[in-house]
């Protein structure tokens, strides 16, 4: 039979750059293609699955294990591109991580609700965005975050990208969203990285009426960039 394989994109080790477990060292591996087309995505050519390798689960988890070895990281990071495109992939892999005592991180655009459901139990740490509209073409998946966040695992948080053109309204119905799920669900607003020529991040005011809104509506609100621009490292 023909080995389970995943176009990955690459493996690498580095320091969480966002999010609840920011500053963490983690090993990542990137899965290479994504079932969206947000404007302000920053892996352009994993989302597409440009140059990315076919790999074994076998391939992959030995990669990723040396470089645990390695480093010495209590974690991965299953990331992407869209990571749960390859649910399958992941059901084989995680269980080998799990016995190899990490914590399995994953992180998605939080559309693909159905397939999340396939690795009850598996996944120890998602990292869930809500997309709004406003950054993704206009395109609006509220119905399918509403159904990712019931059911995401107790450790799940939310990550809220925010840019030039995000509006309010979109705001408040993520925040409506995430306190439907769990009032106390830690919530994200994260200021898009400024592109050259692209996109920008909103204004400090707006920023500041989008926090008050959310922290008034949920217990665990952060304001935080990206940092591996400020870092300097990937
Ligand atoms: S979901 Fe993520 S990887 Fe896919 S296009 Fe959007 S930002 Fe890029």
């Amino acid at each position: 039979m023909k080995p389970l394989t995943a176009p990955i994109a690459e493996i690498f080790t580095s320091i969480q750059g966002e999010g609840l477990y920011c500053g963490q060292k983690q090993v990542f591996l990137r899965f290479a293609g994504c079932n969206l087309a947000c404007g302000y995505c920053d892996e352009p050519a994993a989302a597409k699955g440009a140059s990315a390798a076919e790999m074994s689960v076998k391939e992959a988890s030995a990669e990723v294990l040396r470089q645990v070895r390695e480093s010495r990281a209590r974690a991965v990071s299953l990331t992407g591109g869209e990571p749960l495109l390859h649910w399958k992939f992941i059901k084989a892999l995680a269980p080998l991580f799990k016995k190899a005592g990490l914590a399995v991180h994953l992180e998605t655009n939080g559309t693909l609700y159905r397939e999340l459901e396939k690795l009850k139990g598996l996944v120890t740490v998602i990292a869930a965005d809500i997309k709004l509209p406003s950054s993704t073409r206009g395109k609006a998946f509220w119905a399918e975050h509403a159904r990712f966040l019931a059911a995401a695992p107790e450790k799940t948080f939310v990550k809220v990208v925010l840019t030039s053109r995000s509006s309010l309204a979109d705001v408040k119905k993520a925040v409506a969203l995430a306190a439907g799920a769990r009032p106390d669900i830690p919530f994200f607003l994260q200021p898009a990285t400024a592109r050259r020529g692209g996109v920008k991040p909103p204004r400090g005011e707006f920023m500041e009426k989008a926090c008050c809104w959310a922290a008034a509506r949920l217990s665990r609100v952060k304001v935080l960039p990206q940092q591996h621009p400020v870092w300097g490292i990937k």
